[in-house]
Parts: structure tokens; sequence; C-alpha cells
């Protein structure tokens, strides 16, 4: 059920109230009417709370009805009020009308059938105006609350109005502070100032120009600006739109990232230079400490006895296996400064190439190797190639008792290939799968089976360096997997960011 429309009649002839209030029922059945024939009675009425409407008589005993009227406009402005009156002529018209009468009906019969409907309009014009006028608040407060900034601009692009986030994104206090600049001038950089001032005069939209406030001191603030004219119809422009949003927190961020980035190239390019240089420098003094060892170990041989010629050879075993480990750390850093451009290899060739390279230790061990289909993808022939020796050489090596039998197979998955090479060999704790990709990471003795710790290494290198990644897997006595994926979409080489961590 609807909410009775309460409204007040302000008459004192008791029969006119009547009859005129039986007529409004019959059209507004939600009426309640509040009679009032008394002065005292439309104080209280009017301290009494609202009402939707009020009608009045104009010749009143106590008092006449423009100063009810007056009344009812000063306590309730937006409340209609018609005045309905048996006496009053064009002057009491053109005065009720002026103090802001809804309405000016003459009793008589006809005039009171008119009433309901000067009423009911009267009634929907304030409902409206109050709907409209909520909307307005509404939407006011949306802009006043909202983190983004909003303003208009003059045709000349000279700021007119912002709400609250303009003034505070501005650096004003007051955002009418903010009135009266040009919009163009508000920028920092005479480029984007240019840029503005040419798309405003061009009347063409501003969209989403990133850009450093002017005035800002240590702390530079940024703001996304976006702005776009407002014609009337097809005329000329009229003011200008537009929106500021405060980017300087993710702008901050992205120096900061970019900052970084570039240190950590730079840091990754010393590190390879370093570590280049090192392996490079040692590589003589130990070759000539490996060289006269030997040389001592010959031509010494009769005058040294046993002790010292043990330690001897321990001096040119330990000279060489440096070497060994020193050449395995150049071949890890060059994987990248030395890795050629992607091109189109058949992975079938590869490994056939690094089968070819392994021929001696497949003859050795007489060792079977499966390979499956493999596919054709972009990458580096000689570091695929160096991949595939690296991963069967060392399922050859670390064979168990039966001869080695070593599986190469493929597989496409989503959006990138995966190739495995499995082994019967002695298989990997599996606490120890993540750590033998490390430099110089080993689980056994040079004794038990020789090595560098680095072929791993170099296989998780390259295999990066391709845009994919590799793991181990192992099932105790029944050997290893070896498994690296390689995009279906060649990964850019060149922007590799890795760094070269020793060890882990
Ligand atoms: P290296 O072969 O010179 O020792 P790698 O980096 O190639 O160095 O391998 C690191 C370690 O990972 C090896 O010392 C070995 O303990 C383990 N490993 C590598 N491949 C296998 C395999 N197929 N089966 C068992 N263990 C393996």
């Amino acid at each position: 059920m609807n909410n009775p429309t309460r409204i007040l009649f302000i008459d004192d002839h008791p029969d006119d109230r009547r009859l005129a209030i039986i007529v409004l029922r019959q059209s507004l059945p939600d009426l309640q009417v509040d009679e009032v024939a008394d002065a005292l009675a439309f104080a209280e009425r009017v301290a009494g709370g609202r009402f939707a409407a009020a009608i009045t008589e104009y010749r009143l005993a106590w008092t006449d009805g423009l100063d009810v009227l007056s009344t009812i406009k000063r306590v309730q402005p937006d409340c209609p009020v018609i005045v309905f009156t048996a006496q009053g002529g064009e002057a009491v018209a053109a005065e009720a009308l002026r103090r802001g009468a809804d309405g000016y009906v003459l009793k008589g019969s006809s005039g009171t059938l008119r009433l309901a409907d000067v009423l009911r309009e009267a009634l929907a014009a304030a409902e409206g105006a109050r709907a409209g006028r909520d909307g307005e608040r509404r939407a006011r407060g949306l802009i006043e609350r909202t983190p983004v900034g909003m303003f208009t601009a003059s045709a000349e692009g000279d700021l007119l109005e912002g709400n609250r986030a303009a003034g505070r994104i501005l650096g004003a206090v007051d955002a009418r502070a903010v009135a009266g600049r040009e919009l163009a001038s508000l920028l920092a950089e005479p480029a984007q100032q240019a840029r503005v001032r040419a798309l405003v005069g061009l009347g063409e939209p501003i969209r989403h120009l990133e850009a450093a406030l002017a005035g800002g001191d240590a702390a530079r603030s940024w703001v996304r600006l976006s702005a776009w004219p407002v014609r009337e119809g097809d005329g000329p422009i009229i003011r200008w739109e537009g929106t500021l949003e405060d980017v300087t927190a993710s702008k901050r961020v992205e120096e900061e990232l970019a900052e970084r980035a570039a240190a950590l190239v730079q840091a990754n390019a010393e590190l390879q230079q370093f570590s280049a240089t090192i392996s490079h420098d040692l590589q003589e003094p130990l070759h000539l400490i490996a060289r006269y060892s030997r040389l001592l170990a010959e031509q010494a041989r009769g005058s040294l006895d046993e002790r010292a010629r043990r330690y001897v050879g321990h001096v040119a075993a330990s000279a060489e296996r440096m070497q060994a480990m020193i050449d395995g750390l150049l071949e890890y850093a060059r994987v990248d400064t030395r890795g050629r451009s992607f091109a189109q290899v058949d992975l079938a060739d590869a490994a056939a190439d690094a089968l070819s390279n392994l021929k001696a230790a497949i003859e050795e061990s007489d060792a079977v190797i499966e390979v499956g289909v493999l596919p054709a993808l972009a990458a580096d022939r000689a570091q695929m190639v160096r991949l595939f020796q690296n991963l069967i050489g060392n399922a050859l090596k670390f064979r168990g008792k039966q001869p080695p039998h070593v599986r190469v197979t493929s597989a496409q998955q989503g959006d990138h290939w995966a190739v495995s090479v499995a082994d019967n060999g002695i298989g990997i704790e599996e606490d120890q799968l993540g750590r033998i990709f490390g430099l110089f990471q080993r689980l056994h003795g040079e004794g038990e089976f020789p090595g560098t710790g680095v072929g791993l290494a170099i296989c998780k290198r390259i295999v990066e360096r391709h845009g994919g990644q590799i793991w181990a897997s192992s099932h105790g006595q029944r050997g290893s997997t070896f498994t690296f994926t390689i995009p279906l979409v060649p990964a850019q080489p060149e922007e590799r960011r890795g760094s070269l961590a020793v060890g882990g």
C-alpha cells in the first residue's frame, strides 16, 4: 500500500473545506487531509513536520492566504502551495504566483473540480523536482568523493572548476584555487605542455597522457591526464571536461624497477666479465703447475722417494682437475655471451651429433640408446647438441650394474615441447634432485665417478636461455629421468636477465 499523501487544507469555511475534500478524495484516494481553521492549528501543523502540499483560502479570518503561502515556503521551500479562493482578483493571483504559489484556483463548482487536477500536477512536479535534486546531490557527492580528479576547462583550455581530488592532485588545498590555470601549464615538461596546447588548439581529445606536474619540488608528482572537448551539437567547443589520476606511486615503482633492472644487467655483465677474466687468467699459471709437476715427476724420478713422488702426483692431478673446472666455468659463462642466435633446429639431428660425440663411451659401456621422434624448433643448434651430450653422457657415466639403456622422447604440452632423457642408472636421492643443477655440485667423489659438477649447470643455463625449464626425477634404483622444456614460440635470448649464480 502507498503511504498516504498528507496535505494541509487551510480554510475557515467548514462547508467549503468539506466539499473540496470530498472532490479531492475522489480523484486522489491516498490523500490524507489535515484541516486547518485557525491560526493556532496552522502554527501547530507547520511546526509538526512535513506535508506534501498545502491548499489555502486567500481570505482567512486571522490572516490572508499570501501570508500562509510565505510562511509555508519559508519553512518548507519545496512544498507546493495552491491558493484556492472565493475572492481575489488578478492582482491577488499575480502576487500569489510571484511569492511562489504553485497554483491559483477560484472557488465554484468548476473550480472545485479543477482543484484536484492542479493539486495532482503540483504534487507530480514537486516529486520530479525532488527526485532531480536527489539525483544531483548523489552525483555531486560521488564526484566529490571519487579519488579521480575531474575538471572542466574553458574552450581555450583554462581550468574552470575541479572536484576535491583534482585540487588535491594539483596540490591546491581548495579545489577552487585551481580555477584560472591553463591546463598545459600544469605539466613540467615543455614538450608535453606543447602537446597539450596543440591538442586543445585542434580540439582533439587528450588520451591518458602520463606527465610530471609542474612546480613539484624534490618529490615529483605524476598524473595521467585525459580531456575531451564538449560541443553544443555540431557547433564550436564550449568547454573541456577531463580527468586527472595520481599515478605517482606506480610511476615511482616503474622507475625503481627500471633502475634495478639496469643495475642487474650491469652487475650481470660485470660478473660475466669477471668470471671470464678470472677463468682465463688462472689458466696459464695452472697450466704451468701441471706441466712442471709432470716434468718434475718424470725427471726427478730417481732422486725422489716414494712419498715425494706421490705428492708430486697429487699436485699434477689437482692442477689438471682445476683446469677442467675452469674450462667448465668458462663454458658456463659463455652460454649467454657466446650463444648463437636461434634458427630452426631438428632436435633429432642435434641428438645424433651428440651420440656421435659420445661414440667411444657408448661402445665402451655397451649402451643401448633409443631416440624417439623429436621436434624441430627455434634454438641454438650447438647448445642443443651440448645439452643432449651432457644428459646422455651422464646417463652413460652414472650407470648401474646393467649396461646403460637410455631413452630420448618428446611430447608437446600446451605451449612448449618437453624432451626427456631417461636412464636405468644409479638414480638420485629425492632430496638431491634440485641441488645437482648448481655449479660444481656433485653427489659422488671424483674417485667414484669422474667429473667437475658443471655439466648440469650448463644444461640449465642453456635451457633457460631458450625460455624453458629443466628438472630431474628419479625412482630409487630404477634410474633417473631428466626433462627439459622449450617453448613453441621462441624466447628472445637477449631478454634473459639471469645472473651468474655459483653454487645453488
Ligand atoms: P658431473 O657429471 O661432472 O659430476 P653434472 O653437473 O653433470 O656434473 O652432474 C651433477 C651430479 O648430478 C653428478 O655428480 C651426479 O651425482 C648427478 N647426476 C647427474 N646425472 C645423473 C644421472 N643420469 N644419474 C644419476 N646421477 C646423476
